[in-house]
Order: structure tokens, then C-alpha cells, then sequence
């Protein structure tokens, strides 16, 4: 702005230079502050004119606000309001994103595979963008959409990656003491670290749900299940004033987008339900929001359990980290707890075995991966069989073929002629 200077005396200004004005600054004006929302704004045009009343309109949900004011009877002028990152278009990649030790020799790679995400995130967006103005409201907002496109893409990415890296680092390093019992569910990136075979996804999604009921409900304490038009519904009292539920069903592709969202899941949920008792459908109405879930049913193939290697090191896993299996026989979560048992009982008999424990000491790693191998072999056939078993229910309630459905039955009457032998399994005192 040396222009301010060079003929000062003649100079007559008044600044209608917006919010980024340089005429602000020469004032030394402070900087305008940002809020943390932005906003598209956007002309259309109706060449047969529009129908909307001559008024500004304002609407909002999920926390996006529409606003539409017609110019003329042909052209509305609108804005969608959001909210932004503090950020707004400043991205990492690579080691400057996930910097990691060298032990899988993945760090690289990883950078690499940031390069074509981010790449193909933002050709993506900006090819939505028919005319791309340079520095536009529009292809900045786009930009920042690929962006968050690119960071929901690669996160578990790294973090798995990440950790992985991490708990081999701790096995091979100078201390090697890892001791670790990976609890962390189906996504487990314990099981990865033990390199077992990622889980295999049943094409049923299920919404699980809390209803509380302040009166008292009039449910049996057992669980229920039933059945309509290839929708399952499955009822259990925790107490007299709540009941958790689970509705199962074909998975769509839908499913994706309604996964985060309570009142999508509701939404799409209630449907399903119609021509199911009338307490049923109260129950799924009446549920409690904040405790709505859906989830993609997978599970660990009976045969990858059966050959899996459980333990590395000092590294294990247990419940669904080592066999998610499907909801069909209810069963997951109780043999979880009875990991917990095998796997305590197992340490503690290994470990008192050892007359002076040392902390850290090699001896007591010893015992610890003697612990997790026999943890190991007193589970497997239990948790292969209940995964077998779980296995063909799901086939036989699933959207299978009339034959695998034939095979499921002739495999269930071979080796699960009993279809309630597995609730009297005992896994021994703690
Ligand atoms: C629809 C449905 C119905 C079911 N019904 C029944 C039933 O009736 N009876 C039954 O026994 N089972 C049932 N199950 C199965 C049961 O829900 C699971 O088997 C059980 O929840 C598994 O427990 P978990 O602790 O192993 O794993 P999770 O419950 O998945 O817990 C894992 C925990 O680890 C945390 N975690 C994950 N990654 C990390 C990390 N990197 N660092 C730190 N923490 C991490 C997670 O946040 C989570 O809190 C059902 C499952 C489904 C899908």
C-alpha cells in the first residue's frame, strides 16, 4: 500500500474493500475475529419463475443453517451456513501426520498412501464444483470437505498402523517387558499386531437400543426373540424399568451414513418394525437415544479360529478381539467373561509357580507366555465351536441360498444336534 504515501494530499478514500480490507489495515484497525462457521452462498435461477414467497427464510438442523431470499420471481439467492475447523484448509500428511518408530518399515508407505487418498479426496470434491474460481468461497469449502474426507479415510489406517508399530517396538526393544491382553473389541488392533485374519462381515447390520420405562415394565425376565419378514427383534429386561433391545436386518448401503447418527438410526429403524406387537414397537419409539448404536455383524471365521496364533510374546487377546461372532445365539459377550476367567485362572497358577517374582524379571515373562498358551489351548475348541455353531444360525436366519441353508441344517444336526449344549459349558473356578 505505498500508493498511501506517494500522493497523500490528493488522496480521497473510502473503503468498501469487505471484511479482508486493506484500507482497514492502513487505518491500523485490529484484524476482524473469526467465528467458527462458514457459509456456501449460491444464486439459482428459475426461467419459469419460482414459486417462493418475497421472503428471507431460515432453516436449521444438525447444526447446518439454509438460508433463501428471492431476488427476483426467477432468481433466489441462498447460503448454507457450517460450522469449520479452526483450521479451515491446513492439512498434514505423511510423518508429519503419523510419525512412527522403523520397526515394520511402514512409515514410508504410509506417506505415500496419505499422497493418493488426499489426491483422490480432493479431485473428487473439486470435480463437484462445475466452475472452479480460484480461491472461491465454494472451492475453499470444497477443499476443506476433501480434507475431512482424507482425515476420516486414514485414520484408523494410521492409528493401526501406528500401533502396531508401537507394541512391536516394545517387544523387540532393549526392556522387551510387554506384558498385554488385548480387550479391544472386533477392530482389535491387538489381533492385527498378532497378525490374526481380519474379521469377515455377515451382510445383517444390527440397532441395539436401551428403553427405560419409570413405571415398570411388564416383561418376562428372559430373553426374547422373533421374527418378521427377515427383520429379527430381540427383547432382554436388564431390570424392572429398563430392556435392552437389538433389531436386526439385511445390511444396505445406507447403513454407512445412518452408523454415527441417533436420529437416523431411529428414523430408519421404525419402519422395519411395523406389524410387530404393539409393545414392540412402543419399546423402539420410546428408546432412549443416546444409547441407539448400529452395527455391521461380523465375525472371526470358525476355521481362522481354529488356526489362529493367539499369542506373541507376551501378547494375547480375548473376547471379541479374539472371536466376534454374530448376536444369533447371544453368546459373544458371556464368552468374553469366560476368556476373563481361563486367562486369570491360567496367570495365576503359572505365576505362583515362580517362588520370588521379580517384576520384570525373564523368568516371569516366561511363565506369563507359558499362561497365555495354555489360556490359549483351553479356549480354542470352546470358541470354535460356538463360532461354528453362531456361524451356521446365521446362515440358516440369514439371506442364504435354499442350499447353504440345506447344508447349514445337516452340518447343525451333525455336530450341534443339542442346539442349547453350549449354555451348559463350565469353564471352571476362577
Ligand atoms: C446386535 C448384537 C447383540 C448381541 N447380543 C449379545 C447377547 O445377548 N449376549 C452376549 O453375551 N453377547 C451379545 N453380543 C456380543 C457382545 O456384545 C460382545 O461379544 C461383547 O460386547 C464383546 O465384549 P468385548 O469387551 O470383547 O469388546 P467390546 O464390547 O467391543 O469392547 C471393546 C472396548 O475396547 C475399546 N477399544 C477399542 N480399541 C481400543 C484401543 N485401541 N485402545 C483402547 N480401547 C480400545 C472400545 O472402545 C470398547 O470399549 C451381541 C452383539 C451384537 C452386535
Amino acid at each position: 500500500m505505498g500508493v498511501w504515501t506517494f500522493k497523500r494530499d490528493a488522496l480521497v478514500l473510502i473503503g468498501c474493500d469487505g471484511a479482508n480490507s486493506v484500507v482497514v489495515d492502513f487505518l491500523e484497525l485490529k484484524p476482524p475475529k473469526a467465528f467458527p462457521l462458514s457459509a456456501v452462498r449460491g444464486l439459482t435461477k428459475y426461467p419459469s419463475g419460482h414459486a417462493f414467497a418475497h421472503e428471507f427464510v431460515r432453516m436449521r438442523r444438525n447444526n447446518i443453517m439454509v438460508g433463501r431470499v428471492p431476488i427476483d420471481d426467477k432468481s433466489v439467492n441462498w447460503m448454507v451456513g457450517q460450522q469449520t475447523t479452526p483450521k479451515g484448509t491446513v492439512i498434514v500428511a505423511g510423518d508429519a501426520m503419523h510419525v512412527m518408530g522403523p520397526f515394520l518399515g511402514q512409515g514410508g508407505s504410509a506417506g505415500l498412501e496419505d499422497a493418493i487418498v488426499l489426491a483422490r479426496c480432493l479431485y473428487q470434491k473439486l470435480s463437484d464444483v462445475r466452475q472452479i474460481q480460484s480461491r472461491s468461497q465454494m472451492m475453499m469449502h470444497k477443499v476443506a470437505e476433501a480434507m475431512d474426507q482424507y482425515v476420516k479415510e486414514r485414520r484408523m489406517r494410521v492409528v493401526r498402523l501406528s500401533m502396531q508399530t508401537y507394541l512391536t517396538g516394545l517387544l523387540v526393544g532393549p526392556s522387551s517387558m510387554l506384558v498385554l491382553i488385548g480387550c479391544d473389541g472386533a477392530n482389535s488392533v491387538v489381533a492385527d499386531f498378532l497378525e490374526l485374519k481380519a474379521p469377515k462381515a455377515f451382510p445383517l447390520s444390527a440397532v441395539r437400543g436401551l428403553t427405560k420405562y419409570p413405571s415398570g415394565h411388564a416383561f418376562a425376565h428372559e430373553f426374547v426373540r422373533m421374527r418378521r419378514n427377515n427383520i429379527m427383534v430381540g427383547r432382554v429386561p436388564i431390570d424392572d424399568k429398563s430392556v435392552n433391545w437389538m433389531v436386526g436386518q439385511q445390511s444396505t448401503p445406507k447403513d454407512a451414513r445412518t452408523l454415527q447418527n441417533p436420529d437416523l438410526i431411529i428414523q430408519s429403524t421404525l419402519p422395519l418394525i411395523y406389524g410387530f406387537p404393539p409393545e414392540i414397537q412402543q419399546m423402539i419409539e420410546d428408546s432412549d437415544v443416546e444409547s441407539l448404536s448400529l452395527t455391521h455383524v461380523r465375525y472371526r471365521a470358525p476355521w481362522d479360529l481354529l488356526l489362529g496364533k493367539f499369542r506373541k510374546g507376551t501378547v494375547t487377546v480375548a473376547g471379541d478381539a479374539m472371536h466376534v461372532m454374530g448376536p444369533f445365539l447371544g453368546q459373544g459377550g458371556s464368552a468374553g467373561l469366560e476368556d476373563a476367567i481361563v486367562l486369570a485362572r491360567c496367570l495365576y497358577q503359572k505365576l505362583s509357580e515362580v517362588r520370588q517374582i521379580q517384576s520384570r524379571s525373564q523368568m516371569m515373562m516366561h511363565k506369563v507366555a507359558e499362561a497365555m498358551d495354555q489360556y490359549v489351548k483351553e479356549r480354542r475348541m470352546r470358541v470354535v465351536r460356538l463360532s461354528m455353531q453362531t456361524y451356521l444360525t446365521g446362515l440358516l436366519v440369514g439371506p442364504s441360498s435354499m442350499l447353504v441353508k440345506l447344508a447349514s441344517i445337516v452340518l447343525m444336526v451333525i455336530f450341534f444336534r443339542n442346539q442349547n449344549d453350549h449354555t451348559t459349558y463350565d469353564c471352571g473356578l476362577l
